[in-house]
């Protein structure tokens, strides 16, 4: 890259990094879970896609039984204290509060989550799960993201034996790897990484399935199979100059910046991020907490239908992120490094067949923005090359399809969820999905619900 921004000292970076949202002091907390109004009907309950019973968690804060709180939260989601940090609760759980009926501030249902489960990881993960006993039967799991955690965790407890392959050096998939560090840190991932851990699953790093060991080898070696592989790589600009050198992937960016290793990750002075949804905001805020001077956002359609969070939003901005809407670049310009990217301006016409406006160029309209980096976030690619090696599944739009109960595939033998069944959502629908697939599995092999 031709401009660098300049390195911080340490100290900036880790301001710059530190949490967003603080933790609940012990009396904080409880004021707090007095708050809450034990609805009948919890519609906080029913707007979190893994249906934690909210309200009884609460409670239990609330009388000081932090261990049958954390009990209540981890019965449902494996990988609470990710979902504490990182679910977007504005549009889930805090979203449906009642409180926001009455013009008043819903309860902190994340921090209080959070603060229960602070107290069991720091209370050295005491025993409060039963297990059964061992039934006999292998699963092998595919990818340790929070799918595949899920999975084992769920089908461990089941009595089953689990082994987890994970291509990466760590496990935990994005929770490890992607997820904001002003969000949690890669230490979190890890805690939830060693509960897993402790109902006896078995996880290979290092391991790509497809590559270090071919998928029929596992389908053998095991009696069900679940995949919870994620999805790929950013999906490419298909404009001239893509090759130049500053020209990056956002989650191959994103990854570098979960490593803590701030001094040593390359960011341009001026940043040009391509796409709207949380990936390219996380991209764009994580850069400028890097120390660029000057970040833009370039999205093809208007703030509308930016596909971003609001609060993500608001957040890049109070960075300081500049938005280009109704702007789409056609060049990358530079000689070898990046300079210059062009873009044109666009205008929205009818809608496609989901209802969204299609974008359109207008003539005449087009400028040039000097930079030094472009990071490419228009949405990830499904992993079609280990997919296309999957015997008897079938794909919808590059996605698996699978049962939507019991979660099995084409390949009665095969499982999956997480982003590559939904092409992208949220920790807390892997989360989900990992659970009920290893119930799916249960009925298949064990003919038990
Ligand atoms: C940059 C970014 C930020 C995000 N931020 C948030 C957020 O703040 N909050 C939120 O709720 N969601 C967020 N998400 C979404 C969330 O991270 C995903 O929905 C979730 O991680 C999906 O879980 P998964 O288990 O399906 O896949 P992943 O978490 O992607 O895990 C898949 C795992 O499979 C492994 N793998 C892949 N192929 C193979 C193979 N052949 N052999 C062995 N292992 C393999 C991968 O290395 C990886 O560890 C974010 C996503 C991105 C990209």
């Amino acid at each position: 890259m031709k401009n660098l921004a300049p390195k911080l000292n340490h100290e900036q970076y880790e301001q710059n990094f530190s949490e967003l949202t603080p933790p609940f002091s012990p009396n904080s907390a409880v004021a707090e879970a007095n708050r809450c109004l034990y609805c009948y009907d919890s519609p906080c309950t029913k707007a979190c896609p893994t249906h934690i019973d909210i309200p009884a968690f609460i409670k239990k804060i609330s009388t000081g039984n932090l261990k049958g709180s954390a009990k209540t939260i981890l019965e449902s989601n494996w990988v609470a204290l990710t979902c504490a940090k990182a679910c977007p609760v504005e549009v889930l759980c805090e979203g449906a509060c009642v409180y926001n009926d009455k013009g008043e501030k819903p309860i902190e249902i994340g921090r209080l989550q959070r603060y229960a489960i602070d107290y069991f990881f720091s209370e050295g993960m005491p025993k409060i799960f039963n297990q059964a006993p061992s039934n006999g039967k292998s699963i092998g799991v595919i990818g340790s993201g929070p799918a595949g955690l899920a999975c084992a965790a769920e089908a461990a407890l089941l009595g089953f034996d689990v082994t987890i392959y994970e291509a990466k050096k760590a496990p935990g998939g994005l929770n490890t790897w992607g997820i904001a560090p002003y969000k949690m840190r890669q230490a979190d991932s890890l805690l939830e990484v060693e509960l897993v851990k402790s109902f006896g699953v078995i996880i290979k790093t290092g391991t790509t399935i497809g590559t270090d060991i071919s998928f029929d080898d596992i389908l053998k070696k095991h009696d069900a199979v679940f995949i919870g592989i994620g999805l790929g790589k950013s999906t490419k600009l298909n404009i001239p100059g893509e090759n130049l050198d500053g020209v990056c992937d956002a989650i191959e960016f994103i990854e570098e910046v979960k490593t803590e290793r701030w001094q040593s990750v390359k960011v341009g002075r001026k940043v040009a991020v391509i796409g709207a949804g949380n990936t390219a905001i996380d991209a764009a805020t994580e850069a400028k907490r890097l120390g660029a001077d000057f970040v833009t956002i370039i999205y093809r359609r208007s703030k509308a239908e930016m596909p971003a969070y609001e609060f993500e939003y608001l957040l890049a901005k109070k960075d300081g992120v500049i938005f280009n809407f109704l702007t789409n670049p056609v060049k990358i310009i530079g000689n070898n490094h990046v300079e210059a990217i062009e873009c044109v301006k666009m205008e929205l016409k009818e809608a496609d067949s989901r209802g969204k406006r299609k974008p359109y160029s207008i003539e005449g309209t087009e400028f040039v923005i000097s930079i030094d980096m472009v990071i490419k976030a228009v949405g990830q690619n499904s992993k079609a090359d280990f997919l296309s090696s999957v015997p008897g599944i079938r794909l919808n739009n590059g996605i698996i399809a699978v049962d939507t109960i019991t979660y099995q595939t084409g390949n009665p033998k095969v499982f999956a969820g997480g982003d590559c069944i939904n092409g992208g959502k949220e920790v807390v629908n892997a989360a989900y999905d990992g659970k009920r697939a290893a119930h799916g599995i249960k009925k298949f092999l064990l003919g038990e619900e």
